[in-house]
């Protein structure tokens, strides 16, 4: 448990308490992207400008502000119930920005909304693996409390256009626009009988019923020619499981997957919850089974490094973690995780790859931790300047000057890194 103990702690000092807690998973990040940026680019968000945030919050919910930035919950990815329907969730928010329906949203909450973006994620593997899932719930009460009165303040009418809209983008993306109809059967079944219950106009969202009955009319409208796009099911299965394995206490994962179930995505979930409870030899089992399995998923090597690394296997943690990143080396989190395993290891060598590690992985997505670890790496005045980049991205501006004065005054000036510090110092 060493690694994640660390970054408990940091997390407990570096988190203010309006944060908005974001996760950063490689994987789960690309299946993401691959699943929303046709929607987004129907909705004309250029494929670049498309930002993509997992909001640590177990609430069925979804997002969008600004033109660009689609928030998904966790809760929302662990419930729905395949791919499709999560692109249809995405569809229909950005319905509400095509149709306008975001611009009306106040100011005041975009501010808010950036403020607590800057603190940005740190990994799941890396942070919330500390086995402690209540860690994120105060500090997400700031930001969620945003997020639902920005949601309270579309009309029922606007939820309609909004569902209309889904249906249209979903075409044009070449999706099946029959994901809208499971999210709502899958609505009816997790609501449906809370919904009954409460007063009609507490409930923003027209009834689930009679969204399933408009949106069904329109589909039986739309002309397309051939066949929808489809995307695999077991791809997001594993996704779905890694969060659920990071993110669930032990029980609750046992509730999604019990011993009976031997699909890969169960063993992935089981075996991260092995992980977080420190039965690493347990965990060391699932994940070679997984590997025999498939031995070309790089996610399955992270895992792989992350459990070598707590039995202190630092020889098998960086191999796996290696092998990781032959397979996509396009992944910050791995690179970051390896860096720190480099860092400790301190074989010759290993902290001019560390370096190069921290270097690729901020050039792909600046993280708080990946400067943690590159202070780790450095000892020539340089790791001041990491720490002063590590305090700064975590808004503690004192403390990021404090190390940026001690980075300048022991680099030299014509350095990158006193001018960075330098930068640091006059905000
Ligand atoms: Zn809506």
């Amino acid at each position: 448990m060493r690694k994640f103990f660390i970054f408990l702690i940091t997390m407990f000092v570096i988190m203010p308490a309006h944060a908005l807690s974001v996760v950063n998973d490689t994987e789960v990040e690309k299946l993401l992207h691959k699943l929303i940026t046709p929607v987004a680019v129907a909705a004309d968000i250029p494929e670049n400008r498309l930002k993509i945030h997992i909001v640590n919050d177990d609430s069925f919910n979804a997002f969008v502000t600004g033109g660009e930035d689609v928030f998904v919950y966790t809760g929302l990815l662990t419930r729905i119930k395949n791919p499709n329907a999560l692109q249809a969730v995405v569809a229909h928010e950005l319905g509400h920005m095509v149709g306008g329906h975001i611009a009306q949203m106040s100011a005041r909450m975009d501010a808010e909304m950036k403020r607590a973006m800057v603190i940005q994620a740190l990994g799941i593997g890396l942070v919330v693996a500390g086995g402690n899932p209540s860690l994120g719930a105060g500090v997400l009460a700031g930001a969620g409390g945003i997020a639902k009165q920005s949601m309270l303040s579309f009309s029922r009418d606007e939820e309609r256009i909004a569902d209309e809209l889904a249906v249209d983008l979903m075409v044009r993306a070449n999706i099946n626009p029959e994901g809208l109809i499971i999210v709502f059967e899958q609505m009816r079944d997790l609501i449906g009988a809370a919904e009954s219950k409460m007063n009609k106009n507490n409930t923003n969202h027209p009834l689930t019923n009679e969204r399933l009955k408009n949106t069904r009319e329109k589909i039986k409208n739309i002309k397309h020619s051939g066949k929808y796009k489809t995307y695999s099911d077991s791809e997001y299965e594993l996704a779905r499981a890694k969060l659920i394995g990071y993110l669930y206490q032990e029980r609750r994962i046992l509730d999604k997957y019990p011993y009976r179930d031997s699909s890969d995505a169960a063993v992935y979930a089981r075996t991260i919850g092995n992980m977080r409870g420190g039965a690493l030899d347990s965990a060391l089992v699932g994940i070679k089974t997984l590997i025999k399995h498939n031995p070309d998923n790089p996610y399955y090597y992270e895992l792989l490094g992350d459990i070598e690394y707590q039995l202190g296997h630092y020889d098998d943690s960086v191999n796996a973690y290696e092998k990781a990143l032959e397979f996509d080396n396009n992944a910050p989190q791995i690179q970051t995780a390896l860096a720190l395993v480099l860092a400790e290891r301190d074989k010759p060598g290993d902290k001019e790859r560390g370096v190069e590690l921290c270097k690729t992985s901020l050039l792909i997505s600046p993280a708080p931790l990946t400067y943690w670890v590159l202070a780790k790496l450095y000892d020539d005045g340089r790791e001041f300047w990491a720490l002063a980049e590590f305090y700064n991205m975590n808004n503690d501006i004192k403390k990021a000057k404090k190390f940026a004065k001690k980075a300048q005054q022991k680099l030299n000036k014509d350095t990158p890194e006193y001018i960075k510090s330098g930068d640091i110092l006059e905000k």
